[in-house]
């Protein structure tokens, strides 16, 4: 059993909007405390990605300028090797404009931006207003991440994701706009593979959904030993409180 996670961060300097990337210090962080070693790898533009160098795969969100760039290189470049690691069940968390990129497209008027085609859902850039909030959803990862728990962040996207009928929403909305600000669904989950609209400090929120990445990482059948949480129980306590739920 693997007591080391490799991370491999997906263009962290042009997806890393609101600190997205605070989110891989969360899970260093959580590693360390336990002895289970980190190690953190990226993966730029015009770089293929190794679908067996790294445990989870991270990409965080991004303005549509950047989006641009990443979205022809994940097409071109890293697809084979995204699905790859997507079929060895690789641990995959995607972050807003990360998220959208993993779908089949993102339509921003006149152009259509390619995806990686991981997850069967579309994106469409909106002329109406800017879906920002503080968010709230319900999600049953399973037993093994306690069942029926809320994530709690914040959206701030002009897309609107449609799920396709092969795609498994993340959650449910309980507050806030989530996927598309009508169907009630957030996100997306595809085995290992997570989207969302909610971004960092995503993990140091929701410090279960960092736990239960890294068990899925690193195959772990058994719990993570606990950690003191206060700190971290108070930031979802705050979270949720200023969605409302
Ligand atoms: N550019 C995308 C949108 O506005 C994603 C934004 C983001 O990552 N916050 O929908």
């Amino acid at each position: 059993m693997p007591d080391r996670l490799r991370v491999c961060a997906l263009y962290p300097d042009l997806m890393n909007i609101y600190a997205d990337r605070g989110n891989l210090l969360l899970l260093r962080r959580r590693c360390e405390w336990r002895g289970i070693g980190f190690e953190l790898l990226r993966s730029d533009l015009g770089e293929p990605l190794d679908p067996d160098a790294a445990d989870l795969f991270y990409v965080g969100g991004g303005q549509d300028r950047d989006q641009r760039l990443c979205a022809f290189d994940l097409a071109e470049v890293k697809r084979a090797g995204l699905h790859a690691a997507a079929e060895r069940g690789a641990a995959m968390l995607a972050v807003c404009g990360g998220y959208q990129l993993l779908g089949h497209s993102y339509e921003l008027g006149d152009e259509t931006l390619p995806g990686a085609g991981l997850v069967d859902l579309r994106t469409v850039r909106s002329d109406g207003p800017r879906l920002i909030g503080n968010v709230a959803i319900e999600v049953d990862l399973g037993p093994e991440a306690g069942g029926r728990r809320v994530l709690a962040g914040f959206e701030n996207h002009g897309g609107r994701t449609r799920l396709g009928p092969d795609a498994q929403p993340l959650g449910r909305v309980l507050r806030g706009h989530g996927n598309d600000g009508e169907s009630g669904f957030e996100g997306v989950r595809r085995g290992n593979v997570l989207g969302t609209y909610l971004h960092g400090p995503l993990l140091p929120k929701n410090v279960w959904l960092a736990d239960w990445l890294i068990a899925r990482a690193l195959g772990r059948a058994e719990p993570l030993a606990p950690l003191d949480d206060t700190l971290e129980a108070s930031a979802h306590a705050e979270a949720r409180r200023a969605a409302g739920v």
